[in-house]
């Protein structure tokens, strides 16, 4: 089964985002637990925590149908030691309210080197990071984000994404989340059924889709090979239809979270639909 939904809104509290995925006729969602800008955040009180699990329950979300992203500010492989440390308790922050709220994935972008320390070394921070974290906390698993390598940030060939999995010592709690828009910008071709067939073959060779824990569904503003992130709407973008059709028609994304993170929310329950339809053999776009 396929668990479809989107990046929803936490604002007035982390329960608000299993409402408005079920609003917009979700069956997966994303959410921020804290807010993604800041680094500090007031912990989760047992009511905010008791309400987020009775809401999931009651929309019948269960933690394999939600996919949190941590803040954008933490780099795990920052160059500098205290900059890095700061990251650090800021992911095992992140890590353990998911484990308070009863989740069991959190997505992050993988780091950057600033270019201030090589790839393989900052690679190497990014796993190490990863260690720490997971040895202080329970039952949550690491989620790598592919990127589309804007600046100097890592993850965005797959071999990036298998070095970090190399280097975690618990590889029951280490997994990736693929962005197809991020993919594709990075320069994964995804513009027929065929080139994307190819493009996860890539991915099975390289990571493996034992490691695929969810996916961000995610049309391109963005050229290929031009390592910029623009999202864009289903179909809209340089990607097109195609991929999506491809992806909806594969039993190996079934039961992760595939979250929509399009530029138009107000389609948002249109495109959950339209994916939906597609895993109709004659479904046509
Ligand atoms: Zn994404
Ligand atoms: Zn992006």
């Amino acid at each position: 089964m396929k668990y479809i939904g989107a990046h929803v809104s936490a604002s007035g509290g982390v329960a608000n985002a299993a409402v408005r995925a079920a609003e917009i006729g979700a069956t997966a969602f994303a959410l921020f637990t804290k807010n993604q800008r800041q680094w500090r955040a007031a912990p989760l009180s047992t009511e905010t925590i008791d309400e987020f699990k009775a809401t999931c329950e009651k929309y019948h979300y269960t933690p394999a149908q939600i996919l949190p992203h941590d803040s954008y500010l933490i780099n795990l492989g920052h160059p500098m030691a205290d900059a890095l440390e700061k990251s650090r308790e800021a992911f095992i922050d992140e890590l353990t309210r998911c484990q308070q709220l009863g989740l069991t994935l959190l997505n992050f972008h993988p780091g950057s080197h600033l270019m201030q320390i090589p790839e393989d070394e900052c690679l190497a921070r990014i796993a190490e990071s990863i260690n720490i974290a997971l040895a202080q906390t329970e039952g949550v698993t690491a989620v790598i984000e592919n990127t589309a390598g804007q600046g100097s940030n890592l993850g965005f060939k797959f071999e990036h994404l298998a070095a970090i999995i190399d280097g975690v010592e618990d590889k029951s709690r280490v997994g990736v989340c693929i962005d197809t828009c991020h993919a594709f910008a990075a320069g994964y071709d995804l513009r027929t059924g065929q080139l994307t067939a190819e493009t996860f073959a890539e991915f099975e060779r390289v990571v493996g889709f034992k490691y695929l824990r969810g996916m961000h569904l995610n049309d391109a503003k963005s050229a290929f090979g031009s390592r910029v992130d623009r999202h864009h709407s289903l179909g809209e973008g340089n990607i097109g239809y195609e991929a999506f059709r491809w992806i909806m028609r594969d039993e190996r994304f079934d039961g992760i979270p595939l979250i929509l993170e399009t530029v138009n929310p107000d389609i948002w329950a249109e495109e959950i639909a339209w994916l939906e339809a597609q895993q109709e053999a004659d479904a046509s776009a």
